[in-house]
């Protein structure tokens, strides 16, 4: 029987990897759910539009399109706005340094729940993000809630930006992911919180191999 396996946690506590990892060895789709609001962000930045115009920001939410498009070179799912992959801009930190903001907002929510609850409604798939054992799917089979020591996680993010022609301080970063922490967790809709029913998994002292290990024990179990 496919299952919804719901990873939620801090900022680049190793969500994305460790869920990519579990749906390649389940053979299930992977959504990984900041991509996707990182990707309303650029749009609302492309076309100017303020984040607290919303009437402006709900016909955006109208007019683009979000998905993912499978790479056959890397077999990565890769994100796509209005049918461009758009994979690095998301990444950068102007995004980053944004996104929490955008992700606040009610309206934002609910189109983008409503769509990752369409994406997962035949089952089969892992999905990461802040609100997916608690909002998306919360009758999720296996809820991981993660967590990490800021310092880690900021080094971890800082190797990423680099390989992708980055240049980040690491003090930079921890900014970023402490902001970006309290505001999901303080937001009035769907804020970051570990399910009742959520095990949780501390990655500080992890290998990735250890966490996805981790999960896939959970699903056998
Ligand atoms: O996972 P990632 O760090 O790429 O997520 C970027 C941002 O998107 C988060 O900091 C949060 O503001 C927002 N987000 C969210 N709900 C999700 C996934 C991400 O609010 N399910």
């Amino acid at each position: 029987k496919k299952i919804v396996i719901a990873i939620d946690g801090y900022s680049s506590c190793g969500k994305s990897t460790t869920a990519k990892a579990v749906a390649a060895e389940l053979g299930y789709a992977y959504i990984d759910t900041g991509a996707m609001y990182r990707a309303v962000t650029l749009y609302l930045l492309e076309h100017d539009i303020a984040f607290d115009n919303l009437p402006q920001v709900e016909q955006a939410l109208h007019e683009m399109h979000i998905s993912f498009k499978r790479n056959r070179k890397t077999g990565r799912n890769e994100l796509c706005l209005d049918g461009q992959i758009r994979e690095d801009e998301i990444r950068q930190m102007r995004i980053s340094n944004l996104v929490s903001e955008v992700s606040s907002i009610p309206a934002v929510r609910h189109a983008m729940v409503a769509q990752q609850q369409r994406m997962g409604r035949k089952r089969g798939v892992v999905m990461d993000g802040r609100d997916i054992g608690t909002t998306v799917f919360p009758d999720a089979e296996v809820k991981v809630f993660m967590t990490a020591e800021v310092l880690t996680r900021a080094e971890r993010r800082q190797e990423e930006l680099a390989v992708k022609g980055e240049q980040v301080a690491v003090e930079e970063i921890v900014e970023n992911l402490r902001k970006r922490d309290h505001l999901d967790s303080t937001r009035t809709e769907s804020p970051l919180r570990r399910a009742t029913d959520a095990v949780l998994l501390d990655t500080t002292h992890m290998m990735i191999d250890e966490q996805v290990d981790f999960v896939l024990e959970r699903v056998s179990a």
